[in-house]
Protein backbone atom coordinates (compact mmCIF):
# COMPACT_ATOMS: atom_id res chain seq x y z
CA UNK A 1 0.00 0.00 0.00
CA UNK A 2 1.44 3.24 -0.88
CA UNK A 3 0.80 6.37 1.67
CA UNK A 4 1.82 9.38 0.72
CA UNK A 5 4.06 10.34 3.55
CA UNK A 6 3.19 14.14 2.65
CA UNK A 7 0.15 16.32 2.65
CA UNK A 8 -0.33 18.16 -0.66
CA UNK A 9 -1.98 21.31 -0.01
CA UNK A 10 -4.63 22.29 -2.67
CA UNK A 11 -5.75 25.68 -3.18
CA UNK A 12 -9.30 25.61 -2.82
CA UNK A 13 -10.06 28.18 -5.63
CA UNK A 14 -8.07 26.95 -8.44
CA UNK A 15 -7.21 23.84 -7.23
CA UNK A 16 -3.71 23.68 -7.86
CA UNK A 17 -0.92 22.45 -5.58
CA UNK A 18 0.21 25.07 -3.39
CA UNK A 19 4.34 24.74 -3.23
CA UNK A 20 5.36 25.51 0.61
CA UNK A 21 8.70 26.43 1.08
CA UNK A 22 10.28 24.00 3.69
CA UNK A 23 10.89 26.66 5.92
CA UNK A 24 7.81 28.75 5.97
CA UNK A 25 5.97 25.18 6.27
CA UNK A 26 7.61 24.53 9.73
CA UNK A 27 5.94 27.96 10.84
CA UNK A 28 2.08 27.24 9.58
CA UNK A 29 -0.42 26.84 12.36
CA UNK A 30 -3.33 26.47 12.80
CA UNK A 31 -5.23 29.49 11.85
CA UNK A 32 -3.16 30.64 9.00
CA UNK A 33 -3.79 31.76 5.86
CA UNK A 34 -2.25 30.82 2.77
CA UNK A 35 -1.41 32.84 0.11
CA UNK A 36 -1.71 30.49 -3.21
CA UNK A 37 1.18 30.93 -5.81
CA UNK A 38 -1.30 30.59 -8.96
CA UNK A 39 -4.08 32.79 -8.26
CA UNK A 40 -3.23 34.71 -5.47
CA UNK A 41 -6.23 33.62 -3.70
CA UNK A 42 -6.30 33.62 0.25
CA UNK A 43 -6.61 29.70 1.56
CA UNK A 44 -7.72 29.10 5.22
CA UNK A 45 -4.76 27.05 6.40
CA UNK A 46 -7.23 24.64 8.19
CA UNK A 47 -9.67 24.40 5.38
CA UNK A 48 -6.78 22.98 3.35
CA UNK A 49 -5.81 20.74 5.74
CA UNK A 50 -9.35 19.33 6.27
CA UNK A 51 -9.64 19.12 2.12
CA UNK A 52 -6.22 16.71 2.32
CA UNK A 53 -7.09 14.72 4.89
CA UNK A 54 -10.72 14.24 3.23
CA UNK A 55 -8.40 13.53 -0.29
CA UNK A 56 -5.64 11.16 1.82
CA UNK A 57 -8.80 9.13 3.31
CA UNK A 58 -10.22 8.41 0.18
CA UNK A 59 -7.03 7.77 -0.69
CA UNK A 60 -6.73 5.15 1.32
CA UNK A 61 -10.12 3.68 1.09
CA UNK A 62 -9.24 3.14 -3.21
CA UNK A 63 -5.86 1.04 -1.69
CA UNK A 64 -7.79 -0.71 0.78
CA UNK A 65 -10.92 -2.11 -1.26
CA UNK A 66 -8.88 -4.12 -3.68
CA UNK A 67 -7.73 -6.37 -0.74
CA UNK A 68 -11.24 -7.06 -0.09
ZN1 LIG B 1 -5.11 29.19 -6.41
Amino acid sequence: MIIPNSISAKCLFCGIVIEIENENELNIKSGDIIKCNHCAELNDFDSIKRVAEKELENLVKEEFKEYL
